[in-house]
């Protein structure tokens, strides 16, 4: 168990070597570590650095459309019968999810650094897309590590990251997925020292990257709270998000931490269940161990290897999670659950059919847990889920699932 004692604030983490409890940290080769070391470093002076948080924002506002909106979905609440259901609109966003908010304030620090080579691992091909994107808007070279297995996959993203000017390498090692393109990444980050900066897609690695990305994305919960202030006179009861790495959700839950009344609940892909190796629920059916750099809950056989996982969602299957979530975990201010691939797919469905939105199949996994609580809780208590992502990218694999012709 975690020997360290708790803070007063659930908000005031890592401590100055990237601790969350026993989790996070800095486990890189020495040859990293005055890389990240000088991260950190510059990190630190743009969190205090007004410049930056004007330009940061400035951009959130012309270029992502923030703020996004804070909706309720009148017609699933009736659905449902119990507790008011609120959406964080993240999938309104430019490039059609909260990525953009992550590699938006990353680029800032590439150009404070002044780094001229932006190079980025990506699984589905969600965040190579938007780094693909932040990389065009500031006129610098961009090279995407994407497994070839995944290259193969997701031909349509992979096609969209060329059309925007970047370079998508294929990592050929180990199962060709996401942790194997995390690997070339951080591998070709070590070659190139001078030039070059490392956008990481979620709120994991070594420090600094957990914080600096949760910092970023934690404008999803300082929205919503004052959207929910504004619409409600309150906050809400439940917090709800779908975790991969872990980034939306750590995004929308920080910015409530300290409010005790408030449930957080973060949702894993439970994929075809729990018994086998077909799911990717890091923290339900994980242990911890060190992965890309960070000490966190993962999936591993009893030797240490990295297990492959499952999602119907492309988006989930990171075999580890960011390591706050690990210590919010472990201290009990929140709760993992997972939900399956095929209430996943219902969900997608319902909430196509009842509000006229198609959901990412991520969000749709948030979206099944708020699916079975909401009936059990009062017509005054309120439910606060982010809807990280658009389903645009999914019908594909939907309409395969359910057999339609296109
Ligand atoms: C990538 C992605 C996720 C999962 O990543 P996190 O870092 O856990 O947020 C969730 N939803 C959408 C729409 C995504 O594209």
């Amino acid at each position: 168990m975690n020997q360290t004692p708790l803070p007063n604030s659930f908000r005031s983490g890592p401590d100055e070597d990237g601790r969350f409890g026993i989790f996070g940290g800095r486990f890189v080769a020495e040859t990293l570590m005055p890389l990240i070391l000088d991260l950190q470093a510059e990190w630190e002076k743009a969190k205090a650095d007004p410049a930056f948080q004007a330009e940061l924002e400035s951009l959130g506002k012309h270029y992502i459309g923030r703020p996004s909106p804070l909706y309720f979905a009148e017609r699933l609440t009736a659905e449902l019968g119990g507790a008011k259901i609120y959406f964080k609109r993240e999938e309104l966003n430019h490039t059609g999810s909260h990525k953009i908010n992550n590699c938006i304030g990353q680029i800032l620090m590439a150009k404070r650094m002044g780094k001229t080579r932006i190079i980025a691992e990506t699984g589905a091909g969600q965040h190579g897309v938007a780094s693909a994107t932040v990389a065009a808007r500031f006129g610098l070279p961009c090279i995407v590590y994407m497994g070839a297995t995944d290259v193969e996959r997701q031909a349509p993203n992979v096609f969209r990251m060329k059309l925007l000017g970047a370079e998508v390498i294929p990592v050929t090692a180990g199962h060709g997925t996401l942790k194997d393109a995390m690997n070339e990444a951080l591998r070709d980050w070590v070659t190139n020292v001078d030039d070059t900066y490392y956008m990481i897609g979620t709120a994991a690695g070594p420090h600094p990257y957990p914080e600096m990305v949760r910092d970023f994305q934690a404008v999803i919960g300082k929205e919503a709270r004052e959207q929910m202030l504004a619409a409600e006179g309150r906050l809400p009861d439940v917090v709800i998000a779908a975790v991969g790495g872990g980034s939306n959700a750590i995004g929308i839950f920080h910015p409530f931490l300290d409010d005790a009344g408030v449930k957080i609940v973060g949702v894993e892909a439970g994929g075809k269940g729990l018994q086998g190796d077909e799911h990717c629920a890091s923290i339900t059916a994980g242990s911890p161990g060190v992965l890309h750099g960070n000490r966190t809950y993962l999936l591993q056989d009893g030797d240490g290897q990295i297990k492959e996982g499952h999602s119907i969602s492309a988006g989930l299957d990171y075999p580890g999670i960011g390591p706050e979530h690990s210590w919010l975990h472990d201290i009990g201010r929140a709760e993992y659950v997972p939900i399956m691939d095929t209430e996943a797919l219902a969900a997608f469905q319902t909430l196509t059919r009842l509000e006229g939105i198609i959901p990412a199949l991520e969000p749709a996994h948030a979206l099944a847990e708020v699916i079975k609580r909401a009936p059990k809780m009062g017509k005054d208590e309120i439910i606060l889920m982010n809807l990280s992502g658009r389903g645009d990218k999914d019908i594909f694999t939907v309409g395969k699932i359910l057999g339609m012709e296109l």
